[in-house]
């Protein structure tokens, strides 16, 4: 019997134990180290099993959250997808060992150059990096086998139901501020959605951007 891989134990404690199997999540939450991505007040965090302050309030979610939003997206390496909430970039990077294009979309531009610099050292497959209303998604680049979202909504953002492609996974928190489950939602050939939970989880808001701010097409 071939034995089974021996992960780094951060990866063994907080991930494989609580029931992260993709081999392939697991491969890129090995290969893109989390230190990369947070600011350097919060490096000596970087290894915690817990959300991190990233800047302008946001933060980089628990990395088990990230794995088990990776795990359902249930990629095979083929597939253009999206990210909705830029933030430090991580998750961006983790989605170039998994699939092959990236786009991400932020409303921060602060956040989003800093991620672009990120990327730019981490990324392993080709990632846009555009500015603008995640709520709205990106339809330039539209459909995507996969979308993930990294700010919590009501109600499934009606456009990025529509840019998810038959068979296509959109993976996000729907609650309200009191809390949050991460839910995986299937498109069906029909167009019907079919509806996973998976965890409770805190999350920050989906927001609508700021009236004036320096947003557009870059
Ligand atoms: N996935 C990120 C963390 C996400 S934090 C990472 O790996 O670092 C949530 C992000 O969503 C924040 O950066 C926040 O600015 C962004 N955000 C909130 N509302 C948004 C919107 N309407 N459009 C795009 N991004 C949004």
């Amino acid at each position: 019997m071939a034995s089974a891989p021996s992960w780094p134990l951060w990866i063994e404690q907080q991930l494989v134990r609580r029931g992260i199997r993709d081999r392939r999540v697991l491969a890129a939450m090995a290969a893109i180290p989390r230190e990369g991505f947070v600011p350097p007040q919060e490096q000596l965090h970087a290894g915690e099993d817990a959300p991190l302050p990233i800047g302008c309030g946001q933060t980089i979610s628990q990395p088990y959250v990230n794995a088990l939003s990776l795990e359902a997206l249930a990629l095979k390496g083929s597939e253009r997808v999206l990210d909705v909430g830029t933030g430090s970039g991580y998750q961006a990077a983790l989605l170039t060992c998994l699939a092959a294009e990236v786009h991400t979309i932020e409303v921060h531009a602060e956040l989003l150059d800093r991620a672009r610099a990120n990327l730019a050292v981490y990324r392993r497959a080709p990632v846009y990096c555009h500015l603008g209303d995640g709520r709205l998604g990106w339809p330039d680049a539209a459909p995507y086998e996969g979308i993930v979202v990294g700010a919590w909504a009501r109600e499934p953002p009606p456009a990025l139901v529509e840019q998810l492609a038959p068979g296509g996974r959109l993976v996000i928190p729907l609650g309200s501020e009191s809390g949050q489950t991460l839910v995986c939602l299937r498109k069906l050939p029909s167009g019907a959605l079919e509806r996973e939970e998976l965890v409770k989880v805190r999350f920050v808001p989906l927001v609508r951007p700021p009236e004036g701010g320096r947003l557009g097409r870059r």
